[in-house]
């Protein structure tokens, strides 16, 4: 069944600096467009630097002279949850948009749009019970510690969850007092401009959040150089996290980075294989495999590996790939042609590598969507660990399915990469189950389950997936500074140096 379509896309979406909506100070704009026709969607400003040092500098006096870093908890918390209210009237519009802007179905979207509602009543909750302590100190002495608002954060997001990751950044950010500059995506700043506007809807005051459009070479570089920012926060390409590093190194800005993953999936043989089969479609094809948790490396024990092949290639074939409105669509569209080519140049390479093409491997027609960007979902195998297509991220709908021998011989196997988001483990015996979690090197593990992202699990990577954890009460410890206070109490006056 498809969904009607019942937004209204302006013709033209400006940004949004010092609690208004402005147009570019060039006046020029961009194309944004619908991957799943691939036709021009609207238009938004195009950001230059003059708009960057406009927005930091509402961002930073919003932080130096007004009221709110110092503001009550329990007040931001109600606007946290006042914004969430508002989002949760404006569902429909806002999973709408995001389809449109993405091509991900609209069951997909309509979890993240709700998962990103319930990241801002998590923090508003959180906030509350995010406090300073009081440490033990000799007599004559008192302590306490204090969480401060750490200032003004650059945030800059991807485009393969643009609403979830807007509220990834901005909830936790908020909720400690800090001022925002949000950079979205270019191929998807729709939904983080709503969000600014149901922010300022809420109450959020003029400065504290705002919302610049543009190319993320120029005017994100730009930001994260910007002396008058404090924190830059970034969800991305490893490559571009590293080049966001070196540039905020420095003024010696606090970094978090949410990067890049080749994550490991693995089966053992005494998995119930059905239901590995069907947490492994979902890790690897959810958002047409455009996650950077995805779990594109699939271990199967060898005993078990051509019954596990099979009904994976019999239920891959059941996955409608298609019009993302229509509600029985299990794979949306690819964000864009260039990420297509991408998609497709890496099965090809693989091929040649050795690789065999198990299901998929091309970009199918889609009648009505003939100009949209499709691939299959697609498994590949005679595949080694070292292969180029098992060692990148390639951010679609691609698996490489890969026999093992034993425990130690798979953990080693899903190890052997430089990431380090994410991992699954699929097995009846829940002593080895925890073995292989600690064993894996990442920040993320799922045992017998392929979801990963509740409000208030920890959500971040070791090695080079980055580091920081977005989603939790630590979070928020990212986005403050601890002051700590130590005052003497004695009865009688000081003297250290004895004079
Ligand atoms: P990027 O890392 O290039 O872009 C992410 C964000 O950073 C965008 O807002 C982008 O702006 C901005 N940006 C780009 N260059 C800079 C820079 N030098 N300084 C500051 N900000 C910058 O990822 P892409 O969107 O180009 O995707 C490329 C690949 O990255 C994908 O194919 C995928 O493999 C991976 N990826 C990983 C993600 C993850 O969550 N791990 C998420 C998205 C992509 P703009 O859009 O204007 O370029």
């Amino acid at each position: 069944m498809t969904t009607q379509t019942t937004v209204h896309v302006k013709e033209m979406y400006p940004m949004f600096i010092n609690g208004q909506f402005v147009t570019s100070e060039s006046g020029e704009t961009f194309t944004v467009y619908n991957p799943a026709t691939g036709q021009p969607l609207t238009q938004v400003a195009k950001g230059t630097k003059a708009d960057v040092d406009a927005a930091v500098a509402a961002a930073r006096k919003a932080f130096d002279h007004s009221r709110w870093p110092s503001m009550p908890f329990s007040k931001r918390a109600r606007l946290l949850n006042k914004i969430a209210g508002i989002m949760r009237k404006r569902f429909d519009e806002l999973v709408q948009i995001e389809v449109l802007n993405t091509g991900k179905t609209i069951g997909t979207a309509q979890g993240q749009v709700m998962q990103a509602i319930e990241d801002f009543e998590f923090f508003a909750g959180a906030i509350v019970a995010h406090t300073g302590e009081t440490k033990p100190v000799p007599p004559g002495f008192f302590n306490y510690t204090q969480k401060e608002p750490v200032g003004v954060c650059a945030q800059i997001i991807p485009w393969n969850y643009p609403f979830m990751m807007a509220a990834w950044k901005v909830a936790p950010a908020l909720a400690a007092g800090c001022t925002i500059v949000l950079k979205p995506a270019s191929l998807t700043p729709l939904t983080a401009l709503v969000m600014a506007e149901i922010c300022h809807e809420a109450g959020v005051p003029e400065g504290v959040l705002n919302v610049i459009t543009g190319p993320g070479g120029e005017i994100g570089s730009y930001l994260v150089e910007h002396p008058d920012v404090d924190k830059v926060a970034f969800t991305g390409e490893t490559l571009t996290g590293k080049d966001i590093m070196a540039k905020a190194s420095d003024t010696l800005k606090r970094v978090t980075l949410e990067l890049g993953g080749k994550s490991a999936n693995i089966v053992f043989e005494d998995a119930d294989l059905e239901a590995a089969v069907n947490g492994s479609l979902f890790g690897i094809y959810y958002n047409t495999g455009q996650s950077c948790e995805a779990r594109s490396r699939l271990f199967v024990h060898e005993s078990v590996y051509d019954q596990f092949l099979n009904l994976f290639i019999e239920k891959a074939k059941k996955l409608k790939v298609g019009d993302p409105f229509s509600t029985d669509t299990h794979v949306g569209a690819v964000i864009s042609r260039g990420q297509l080519e991408t998609i497709d140049s890496y099965v090809q390479e693989a091929v040649q590598e050795g690789a065999e093409i198990a299901f998929g491997g091309y970009s199918p027609t889609i009648e009505g969507f003939e100009n949209g960007h499709w691939y299959m979902p697609t498994v590949l195998t005679h595949v080694t660990n070292d292969m180029k297509v098992a060692q990148e991220e390639i951010f679609g709908p691609v698996v490489v399915i890969m026999p093992f021998k034993d425990e130690k011989e798979v953990i080693q196997l899903a190890n052997d990469t430089k990431y380090g988001l994410a991992g699954a483990v699929w097995t009846k015996d829940h002593a080895r189950a925890h073995r292989v979690a600690s064993g894996i090197r990442a920040g993320i593990i799922m045992v017998n389950c392929p979801f990963s992202v509740f409000p208030g699990l920890p959500f971040g990577g070791y090695k080079q997936s980055g580091f920081g954890r977005e989603l939790a009460l630590e979070t928020l410890d990212l986005y403050s500074e601890t002051k700590s206070v130590l005052s003497y109490v004695g009865p009688k006056p000081l003297n250290p140096f004895g004079v």
